[in-house]
């Protein structure tokens, strides 16, 4: 059987040159890639007690709802600034140039819920941190956050030292 990271296309210079980015388009169009990928995230998770998974707009989906269907658990999307129909709250965080903003709805998180996190990558980690701010604003406790792909080399840990974080396949 193959291994996870052996569906994984790596793509020299994209979007920008030095950059290798971890593609997972190869994953998803293998239907043993794609198995593999959502029972190893589902592994990651086994023995938690937990009442909601929450995604990051648009990678998180793709992982984030079988994971989430699979447990028999709430689904709940983070997207980018001016996509979603009802209350919502923000958080900002900083890209290489510039900042981006990303929101959630405000109903979707009850006090004291068990969230899990999910996306497909943690680099630096801003991201994630993010959807923990808002989550946390919300009353909400970050039990858990979940990666297919890790660049440890970005020290994404580093800024979440607070948080339990577990990944799939970890790049030095
Ligand atoms: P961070 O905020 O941790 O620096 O960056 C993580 C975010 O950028 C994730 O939402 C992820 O989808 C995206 N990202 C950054 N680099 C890559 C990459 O090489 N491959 C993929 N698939 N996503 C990436």
């Amino acid at each position: 059987m193959k291994k996870l990271e052996e569906y994984v296309r790596s793509i020299p210079d994209f979007p920008e040159p030095g950059i290798i980015f971890r593609d997972v388009t190869s994953i998803l169009q293998d239907a043993d890639g794609l198995k593999l990928a959502i029972d190893s995230l589902q592994g990651l998770l086994e023995g938690l007690d937990f009442d909601v998974v929450v995604g990051t707009e648009s990678r998180g989906f793709i992982f984030g709802v079988p994971v989430a269907y699979n447990l028999h658990k709430p689904f709940v999307p983070v997207r980018k600034k001016g996509k979603l129909p009802c209350e919502t709250v923000e958080a900002s965080y900083e890209l290489e140039y510039g900042s981006a903003v990303i929101e959630m709805h405000r109903d979707s998180i009850k006090p004291g819920d068990r969230v899990v996190l999910v996306d497909d990558l943690i680099a630096t980690g801003g991201t994630i941190e993010a959807c923990a701010r808002m989550v946390e604003g919300l009353g909400g406790e970050v039990v858990r956050m979940i990666f297919v792909m890790e660049l440890a080399g970005l020290n994404g840990r580093d800024r979440l030292k607070k948080y339990d974080v577990a990944s799939v396949i970890r790049y030095e």
